[in-house]
């Protein structure tokens, strides 16, 4: 490729010393600012001895202690609501997020102006840029809009940009198919699941979705944007080409995939990002799989200093085909490093199989993972559910080989499928409770 928009250019092409000089600059700035003014850090970096001004590498960083979820939940059921990690009183916030609390209790973050409007804003130009959107864009947000991040940042930030939004909030999938085709929607965000869920729709309602003027579709939520099988699925069905987005509630918008499609680059004029065994805690090098940890150097209300995200990647830092500079995410999030095991040799995730389940509809989004003993030559089983007792048996046994054929493409190894009743699998529980060893 040779002509790309790129926000902001002379940071998406800094790199090696100039890049390290950028971060270093902002993050002695980033650690003097959070001393000051949140309570959490002023404990945790005085007991690590660290004083801003020592920063002279990314050595010397690694002597930061890291930042973790669960202290920022201890936090805030110590002094509820907010904690005493944020930098800014409540009044200052203008928007709050709550994580989703899958794992257990949610986090709030709260977000001032400055984070809001023009932080966000900033992560998402060059998002927009990636994705090669413009102000003649026509963009649909399928997402019921409450205390979950999602799209609202994407959104407030496009409708700044210029380009005209559809909220789809408060719409039956239906009448959002609908509306999509006849507002001209020419991008259209979701996770990937409910994108698949609407092709699906519109092909059995005989609605022409892949002549449409969407030309783009965003995803983000789930691993599925960087699967290829997922999203050979959705270019097909919507006829557009298909973009990965990441992010948190926690650490803001970070990565985002270009037009080169060759993995997620990572906005470090803004964010100072690591690659770290999750085990070892020491750095891996390019190419390999490790824990991406990152320090938010712009945020103002929640800056959080090495944040462990527990997101597995693979970092390549050549320069992509697209003239960006920095460092890319080779295949994009590839899994959490808190759940993943290893069976017959292979790392998997159990967001993998998900991922997979979010595609079959005969099944409930529930499952268990039950690993044998090492040796007894037993496959792995994945204990699944009808989504409900109206499932026919002849559908059912459909829906269980082509898991079975799907999770041997996707993770080469080849699983046995015990389908229990309806509705019997446990709900709510946190991750870790989806993989059960053999005893
Ligand atoms: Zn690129």
């Amino acid at each position: 490729m040779t002509q790309s928009m790129m926000w902001r250019p002379e940071q998406e092409r800094l790199s090696g010393q100039a890049l390290t000089d950028h971060q270093l600059d902002l993050l002695r700035e980033r650690l003097a600012y959070v001393s000051e003014r949140s309570p959490f850090y002023r404990r945790k970096l005085k007991e690590a001895g660290i004083v801003p001004q020592d920063m002279q590498s990314l050595d010397d960083v690694r002597r930061i202690p890291f930042t973790v979820k669960d202290e920022m939940k201890d936090s805030q059921a110590a002094a509820p609501p907010w904690g005493d990690f944020h930098c800014i009183p409540q009044d200052e916030a203008v928007r709050v997020f709550q994580t989703s609390g899958t794992t257990g209790r949610p986090v709030r973050i709260m977000l001032n102006r400055t984070d809001w409007h023009e932080n966000y804003y900033q992560q998402f130009m060059h998002y927009r840029c990636g994705y090669g959107l413009t102000e003649k864009d026509i963009a649909f947000f399928p997402f019921n809009y409450g205390l979950y991040v999602a799209w609202w940042g994407f959104q407030t930030a496009m409708e700044k940009a210029g380009l005209m939004v559809l909220p789809g909030g408060g719409q039956s999938s239906k009448d959002r198919l609908r509306n999509i085709l006849d507002w001209n929607a020419t991008v259209v965000c979701g996770t990937p699941s409910y994108l698949q869920y609407l092709a699906e729709m519109a092909i059995k309602s005989g609605l022409p979705l892949a002549e449409s003027p969407v030309k783009r579709i965003v995803v983000a939520g789930e691993p599925g944007g960087s699967i290829p099988a997922t999203r050979k699925f959705l270019e097909s069905a919507w006829g557009a080409e298909c973009f990965d987005d990441v992010g948190s509630t926690e650490i803001g918008n970070f990565a985002f995939e270009c037009q080169a499609h060759d993995g997620l680059h990572v906005i470090e004029g803004m964010y100072l990002a690591e690659v770290l065994d999750p085990e070892t805690l020491m750095p891996v090098e390019d190419g390999e799989v490790g824990e991406l940890i990152l320090t938010n150097l712009c945020c103002e209300s929640t800056p959080l200093i090495r944040y462990r995200t527990r997101d597995l990647v693979r970092a390549s830092r050549k320069p992509c085909s697209c003239g960006r500079h920095s460092m890319r995410l080779e295949g994009g999030i590839l899994g959490r490093s808190d759940d993943m095991f290893q069976f017959a040799g292979v790392n998997i995730f159990p967001s993998q199989i998900q991922g997979i389940l979010h595609g079959i509809d005969e099944f409930s989004q529930e499952f268990q993972l039950l690993i044998p003993r090492q040796g007894s030559g037993k496959r792995l089983i994945i204990r699944v559910e009808p989504m409900s007792e109206q499932v026919s048996e002849s559908d059912l046994i459909r829906a269980r080989d082509y898991l079975i054929e799907t999770v041997r493409y996707r993770i080469t190894i080849t699983p046995d499928i015990e389908i229990v009743e309806a509705g019997s699998l446990p709900r709510s529980e946190g991750k870790s409770k989806r993989v059960i060893r053999e005893s």
